[in-house]
């Protein structure tokens, strides 16, 4: 009878494509994990007579909403509002809001997927989910922001609270959607509680919040290339994005020795051969945190730089290009794919280390493992940002705060007790090095048996 049986993950893929045909990132994000966890269901039937992985792939709750906003001209608009609530077996929904026009409800639910896996990687005890809007803020007036941000929250605030869901942000959301966000939820529950992280400083926020996401890539990247027996100092690195998770990535490769040669926003890219240091950075942040410009204008700032305008119709992105050691994609999902793969061995990157949530495509994954590049999986890579949101809740609780040193030895730690756990989860499957397999088996097994111990 076992023989029979259809492999549970083949059953698995077939029914979340029958339910939603065209969920796409849903679907890959969901046969990425799977194909490495086969080995684990093969050693452990308890996952599949409980049917873990089934209920894994379908979320908890899902919850879509009207958004009605007025814009300073008088004009009403309607978006649509999410919060995808994938699983709390380890803990209180977590995870971000995306603010961005190709939000959808397969991109909510691969984003609120992957948080499971990640959140389960941090140590701490969060379950799942990830919410936003297909909300365009590119564009808009500081109090277009917050009226949009209120009409969220009018709806959103019924269903989370600091023991029950806690958003943070994502793309398009920052610390001033955050206040806004913060502020309404306040005034609707009378309650000032920990509901939100990435609040300000002030008011209930985290030392080491902003820079997380970005400090905890580097941090991963460095632990993978001290494996190795090497360092950051002298490395050069193309990083991609220029939004929260870019810019503290480039600052932390800086800080520790590396030379950072690019970054890019949705018009285009720059290159600085001669790196972008502190100083350069700080241009940038106040480019794009204060004035929401385009990362165009750096090269009028420095005429050094080159800047290369976005081109969607070559099917590949030429930051991809330059000879460099390693690469960290830092802006979205599916940017850097099997041609880009190519041309960054091409250009002798040995390391590729995920900023963004799933910035790889499987065929550009496929290809590093094929020629043996070092990846480093989101899930595992910036897990920082989440994790720094779990201290925040930890904070908020005790209602204390920590400095930025406890703070950043909490991160630091975090990060490399991560990176050993992929090691020890692959190796445990006779897997050595391979840190994708090995994140998704780590985060993959202390969620299912949380769901064993709590039955249906
Ligand atoms: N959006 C971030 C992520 O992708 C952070 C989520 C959070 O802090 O809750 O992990």
């Amino acid at each position: 009878a076992e023989a029979k049986q259809k492999p549970a993950v083949d059953e698995v893929l077939a029914t979340i494509l029958r339910r939603d045909p065209e969920q796409r990132e849903f679907h890959q994000a969901v046969g990425e994990l799977l194909a490495t966890i086969r080995p684990v269901l093969d050693r452990h039937p308890e996952y599949r007579r409980h049917a873990v992985v089934e209920r894994l792939v379908e979320p908890e709750r899902m919850i879509m909403f009207r958004v009605p906003w007025m814009d300073d001209q008088g004009a009403i608009h309607v978006n649509r509002g999410y919060r995808v609530e994938m699983n709390s077996a380890i803990g209180p929904y977590k995870g971000g809001l995306r603010f961005h026009p190709s939000v959808n409800l397969s991109i909510i639910k691969f984003l609120a997927f992957e948080q499971v896996f990640k959140n389960s990687l941090t140590t701490l005890a969060m379950g799942g989910a990830k919410g936003g809007a297909d909300f365009d803020p590119k564009g808009r007036s500081d109090a277009e922001i917050m009226r949009f941000c209120q009409a969220f929250m009018a709806e959103l605030f019924r269903h989370i609270g600091e023991d029950t869901d806690v958003p943070a942000g994502d793309i398009g959301v920052g610390a001033r959607e955050i206040g806004y966000l913060f502020g309404m939820y306040k005034k609707l529950q009378n309650k000032f509680t920990g509901v939100l992280t990435g609040k300000g400083l002030a008011w209930g926020g985290s030392l080491i919040r902003p820079e997380a996401t970005g400090y905890g890539v580097v941090y991963f990247t460095a632990a993978m290339l001290a494996h190795r027996g090497e360092t950051l100092a002298g490395k050069r690195c193309l990083v991609s994005g220029s939004g929260n998770v870019a810019q503290f990535v480039a600052e932390k490769i800086v800080q520790m020795g590396g030379t950072v040669l690019s970054l890019s926003d949705s018009s285009g890219h720059i290159y600085d051969e001669e790196g972008i240091d502190a100083s350069k950075l700080e241009f940038i942040k106040t480019l794009k945190n204060i004035h929401r410009g385009r990362i165009g204008e750096y090269s009028e700032r420095y005429p050094h730089a080159l800047y290369v305008a976005a081109n969607p119709t070559l099917g590949w992105n030429p930051l991809w290009r330059y000879p460099a050691d390693c690469a960290l994609p830092a802006a979205t999902q599916n940017e850097l794919n099997l041609a880009d793969a190519q041309h960054l061995a091409a250009a002798g990157v040995r390391l590729v280390c995920e900023g963004a949530n799933m910035p790889s495509t499987p065929e550009a994954i496929a290809f590093f493992r094929d020629q043996g590049i070092l990846f480093g999986p989101a899930k595992a890579a910036n897990a920082g940002g989440v994790a720094v949101s779990g201290l925040e809740m930890a904070q908020d609780a005790m209602r204390i705060s920590w400095s930025r040193e406890e703070v950043e030895g909490r991160l630091r730690a975090i990060m490399h007790t991560i990176h050993r756990t992929c090691l020890e989860a692959a190796a445990a499957y006779g897997l050595e090095g391979d840190y994708l397999a090995g994140a998704n088996i780590a985060g993959f097994v202390k969620v299912a048996d949380a769901m064993l111990d709590q039955g249906l």
